[in-house]
């Protein structure tokens, strides 16, 4: 690959050919997302320009990697002058087993995004649980510690989500998952954070809730914020987590998913008259933990935000 000219999206291939000629680009790749899909990432924009404003000698690429390519991939990775990566979809869990080391957090989630390469050691974290604290702060002006959630999705943005809502202590959390066993579990698992001694009247502080339109009618008459974390929304045929007609204006809905054509549960917010995000803003405030955690230094937040724009 010598000479050769930066890609879009990288292979899984072109990573074995970084190890064994390193591609003469300039500046050189040092760090990079994988995931499958991935060419919608809008990662390599904002951390870009993060590098060229902070004056560092190097880029951020992208990187398809299948599910059954990722442990090869982060062997490789170990051997290669990188300073880190960004994992999503579908890595965030199995990644956990295949690094040299999780920092406590990260454990405490069961998921990674981020990984720090020191001394040839694979170091993982978790900087979606802070990105989305800071992002509905920064969206809403309000704290997860006052609010009543209403969570969507069991995944590995879900998980990250739900202990950052223990964290906060939250007023209550409600979870609800097409697969209504893991909205159970996840529950089961933030149990003892939510033991506190708050009264709510009629409703749990923690529980899972079937997707049924009766239930969640009910959990939204207890509800501040509804939160997003599936990908429903990613496609542009996908119907709307929820349809405008069991919205109410009193509701923040916090959609995880970022789509440049706009998403149908921001649309449906929009026509229930209640205040909606999409998930740039969670993008940007874990992009800016990690740039910190590779770099030990401030992320210019300014930069990167104008550069998702
Ligand atoms: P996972 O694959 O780990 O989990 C996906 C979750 O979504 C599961 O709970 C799954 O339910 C549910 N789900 C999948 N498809 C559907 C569907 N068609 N209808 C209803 N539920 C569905 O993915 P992640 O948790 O890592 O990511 C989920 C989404 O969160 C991503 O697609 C991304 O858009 C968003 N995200 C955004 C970030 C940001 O910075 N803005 C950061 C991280 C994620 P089941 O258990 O039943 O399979």
């Amino acid at each position: 690959m010598k000479g050769a000219r930066f890609k879009d999206v990288y292979t899984f291939a072109d990573l074995q050919d970084f190890e064994r000629t390193p591609p003469n680009l300039k500046p050189p790749v040092r760090l990079g997302v994988l995931g499958d899909p991935i060419a919608h990432s809008l990662s390599p924009q904002m951390q870009n320009a993060a590098l060229s404003h902070c004056g560092i000698d190097m880029q951020y690429a992208r990187f398809h990697i299948r599910r059954d390519e990722l442990r090869p991939s982060l062997d490789l990775v170990r051997s290669l002058v990188f300073v880190g990566l960004n994992l999503t979809v579908p890595h965030k869990v199995a990644a956990c087993e295949m690094v040299d080391e999780v920092d406590a957090d990260a454990e405490a989630i069961g998921a990674i995004n981020t990984i720090a390469l020191r001394e040839k050691r694979l170091i993982g974290f978790n900087t979606d649980a802070i990105g989305f604290a800071r992002a509905v702060r920064s969206e809403f002006s309000v704290d997860l510690r006052d609010l009543r959630v209403l969570l969507f999705g069991a995944g590995g943005a879900a998980r990250a989500i739900a202990v950052q809502c223990a964290r906060a202590s939250c007023e209550r959390l409600a979870i609800v998952n097409r697969d209504h066993e893991k909205a159970r579990g996840l529950v089961a698992s933030l149990q003892a954070a939510f033991a506190g001694p708050r009264v709510l009247g009629p409703v749990a502080r923690l529980e899972a809730v079937p997707w049924e339109e009766r239930a969640l009618r009910f959990q939204l008459e207890h509800t501040d914020l509804v939160v997003n974390a599936t990908p429903l929304g990613l496609n542009p045929n996908d119907p709307a987590l929820l349809p405008a007609t069991l919205l109410q204006p009193h509701l923040m809905i916090y959609d995880t998913v970022y789509a440049a054509h706009g998403t149908p549960l921001v649309e449906s917010a929009a026509e229930a008259g209640a205040r909606a995000a999409n998930g740039l803003s969670m993008l940007l405030h874990q992009g800016a933990r990690a740039f910190e955690i590779w770099f030990g230094r401030e992320a210019p937040l300014d930069v990167m935000r104008a550069a998702l724009r």
